[in-house]
Parts: C-alpha cells; structure tokens; sequence
C-alpha cells in the first residue's frame, strides 16, 4: 500500500518454490518504481488509467525477464488488482489481472469491480455452472490470465469516482474463495476505522478454514 503514490494493490503470487513471492513482489516493486515516476499531482482523469496501465505492462515485462534469467523463476506469475488515484482524489482507475478482486460498497449496494480471469468464471458467462458451483468446483483456483505467463497480458480496467463513505476492498481469492459476499458487505458497512474492517474480514477467512495466504486492502472515501 502506497499512500503517497495514490496506488493501492494486491499481487497474489503462483509458482512453487517461492517463485509466485518473487513474482508478485517484482510486480508490486515495479508499479512502485513506475508510478514513483509520475508526479501524483499532475495525474488527471485522462492520464491516470494509461499511466497505471503501462506500469502492469512493465511489471509484465519485469517478470518474464526475471523468469528468463532465472530457472528456478520459470513459470512464476501473479495476479495483479491496483488502485490508483487521481491528484486530486476525485477519480479512481482500476487495473486487473488474475482472480484477485476489487468491490465498492457504495449506500447498501456492494459490486465487484473485477471480473475473475478464471476457468469456472468462463463456465459461468457460458451458463455452463451457477456462481455457487464456481466457487466450490475442483478447479475454482485455475487461471486464465496471469502477469508473467504473456508478452501480451488481459488487463481489466475501471474508471469511476468515489463518493463520500464509498468503502472500496481490494482482496486476494483467500478471501473470497472461503468468505461470502454477503459477509463482505455486512462487514465493510460497519462504521469502524478500514484498519479493523481488514482484520475482521482475515479472521472471518481464517474461521472459516481458509488455507491459502489472505491479502486485504480497505480504503473509505472522505469527503
Ligand atoms: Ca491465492
């Protein structure tokens, strides 16, 4: 988390051996190094999402040279949800890569920002399974899109604005996979500092047997 750049992410490494750490720290370090670059002052509506962009595509390209240097790194990669900042605050963009996930719990209403690059996410725009055997199919962990696996990587992105009490979760799938939505939007509607919001919902994933590592990020819009 990175306040002072206006840049918010979750990198959800994979690969064995500690390569997906590798993988999803080179991504993060490197949307640091590129953002770092690029005065928050004088980023605008119209020039945040290509900026935030061009840096997943360095922090792609960061990994696939690192992986090309480096056997032990072959087929590492990472998920990538970053949030970025406008110089005023008024603005938001979203860049997405992988099943980790961004909401925003705006009034009552919690939606999805990102739609999960995975296998069972395709069967379900197909028809082909309902979300509830998404989330407990065999392979709800397969994806179809990560950084450091092509020259040419799918990044979803989002543009919008926040209003004032607007709670915004970044999260990786170590909170989705075990904890559901509903439980998300009961618990960022509370009127607690974002720091306690993040650690109930890590104990929620922990109670609820989750395995996998849990990164979350909550962010509250003020006026
Ligand atoms: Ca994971």
């Amino acid at each position: 988390m990175h306040r002072d750049l206006g840049l918010f992410v979750v990198a959800d490494g994979m690969g064995g051996h500690a390569a997906g750490e590798v993988a999803s720290r080179l991504a993060v370090s490197t949307l640091v190094e590129e953002l770092a670059a690029s005065p928050l002052e004088d980023r605008t509506p119209a020039t945040a999402l290509a900026t935030l962009r061009a840096a997943v595509l360095a922090a792609n390209r960061a990994i696939l040279e690192r992986a090309a240097r480096d056997p032990r790194c072959a087929g590492m990669g990472t998920t990538l949800t970053a949030l970025l900042t406008t110089g005023d605050g008024s603005s938001l963009c979203l860049a997405h890569v992988g099943d980790s996930r961004a909401y925003r719990l705006s009034g009552d209403a919690l939606e999805q920002l990102t739609t999960d690059q995975t296998w069972v996410q395709e069967q379900v725009a197909l028809g082909r399974l309902t979300p509830e055997e998404a989330r407990y199919h065999p392979a709800a962990a397969v994806l179809t899109m990560a950084l450091g696996t092509t020259t040419e990587p799918d990044i979803q992105t989002w543009t919008g604005s926040a209003r004032a009490g607007d709670v915004f979760l970044l999260c990786s799938d170590g909170l989705t996979g075990p904890v559901e939505d509903a439980v998300l939007q009961a618990t960022l509607a509370k009127p607690a500092p974002v720091e306690e919001l993040a650690a109930e919902l890590v104990a929620a994933a922990n109670g609820a047997g989750g395995p996998d590592n849990i990164s979350v990020i909550v962010l509250r819009a003020i006026a």
